[in-house]
This record gives C-alpha cells, sequence and structure tokens, in this order.
C-alpha cells in the first residue's frame, strides 16, 4: 500500500540550485518510493536564518515506507549532502522536511506529523499549493503575503 507525503526541500549554500534538483532525484531514488509531483523551484530570504536566500521545493511522494523510516532516510540524504561541504563543521547544504504522510498525526521527540511551521512559510505553502491545493487554504497564503519569495 502506498501511501500520499510531502517533502519540503530547501538549500541555501553553495550550488542550492542543483542540490535542490538532485534532491529530487535522489527522493526519487529510496526503497519502494517514487517522486508523483514536484512543483517549481523557488527563491526566499531567510526567515529562522541568515545568509543567502535559499531555493525551496516541494515534492510528493507516493510511498511505502512509514513516516519514521522516510524521515531516516530524508536524514541520511540531508548528512550526504553535508558530506559534499568544503570544510569541516560547515553548515547543512540540504534540509528535507517531511510535511505530511498520509493523514498521520504524529507528536514525538522525533517527529511532528503535519510538520508544525508549514502555516508560517510562505517558502512551503506556495510551492505546496501549487502541487496540492486542497492543502492550502486562502487564509494561509495571505497569512505569509508579506514574505519576500519568487518563482523561478
Ligand atoms: P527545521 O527543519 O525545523 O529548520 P531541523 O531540520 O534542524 O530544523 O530539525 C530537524 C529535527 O526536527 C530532527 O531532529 C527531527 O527529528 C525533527 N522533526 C520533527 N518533526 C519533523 C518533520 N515532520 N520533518 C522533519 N524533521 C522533523
Ligand atoms: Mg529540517
Amino acid at each position: 500500500m502506498t501511501i500520499r507525503a510531502y517533502v519540503a526541500i530547501g538549500a541555501n549554500l553553495g550550488d542550492a540550485r542543483a542540490t535542490v534538483t538532485r534532491a529530487m532525484q535522489d527522493l526519487d531514488g529510496l526503497p519502494r518510493t517514487r517522486v508523483a509531483s514536484r512543483s517549481s523551484l523557488y527563491r526566499s530570504a531567510p526567515v529562522d536564518a541568515d545568509g543567502p536566500d535559499f531555493i525551496n521545493a516541494v515534492v510528493g511522494l507516493d510511498t511505502a515506507m512509514d513516516a519514521h523510516a522516510l524521515l531516516a532516510e530524508l536524514q541520511r540524504l540531508e548528512l550526504g549532502a553535508g558530506r559534499e561541504r568544503p570544510y569541516r563543521h560547515a553548515p547543512r547544504t540540504l534540509d528535507l522536511d517531511l510535511l505530511r504522510h498520509g493523514d498521520a498525526v504524529i507528536d514525538t521527540a522525533m517527529l511532528t506529523l503535519p510538520h508544525p511551521r508549514i502555516a508560517q512559510r510562505a517558502f512551503v505553502l506556495l510551492p505546496l499549493a501549487e502541487i496540492a491545493p486542497e492543502l492550502v487554504t486562502p487564509g494561509q497564503l495571505a497569512q505569509v503575503a508579506d514574505q519576500r519569495i519568487e518563482r523561478l
């Protein structure tokens, strides 16, 4: 049985665009998983961080992995991207957040679903609305209208 999951991809160091595109390919290559839909790429100002603009996107996955197994794979991909950094203790180049896993509602120390900060972030809401408009309300979009973001 496959579940529709949504993953937010963000990168703001190095060749961020290439990192996001590569992450989409890597997600498609996960076991028992395929990328069913992908948003455009977006460029957004950092919200909770300093540094260069982020490149963001959201993908929809059809996956037979459960939520915890999928999260573990996302963290493995984050580490993989981090290992390509040219110096020690460099910031992460790739952030992968599990937004939803079907209708699962989970609140543990390791995993909260749906992701608790979806509604505050234009860089999640806009790409998510592109591929899953039923999951985003006009009111949510209005709340983040002041955040700087551009569709590439
Ligand atoms: P953020 O993405 O919120 O800026 P981090 O990527 O550093 O911050 O957060 C990673 C931590 O969040 C991990 O320890 C992970 O276990 C936890 N976490 C809880 N829920 C989720 C989720 N839905 N998706 C991704 N990570 C999550
Ligand atoms: Mg994260």
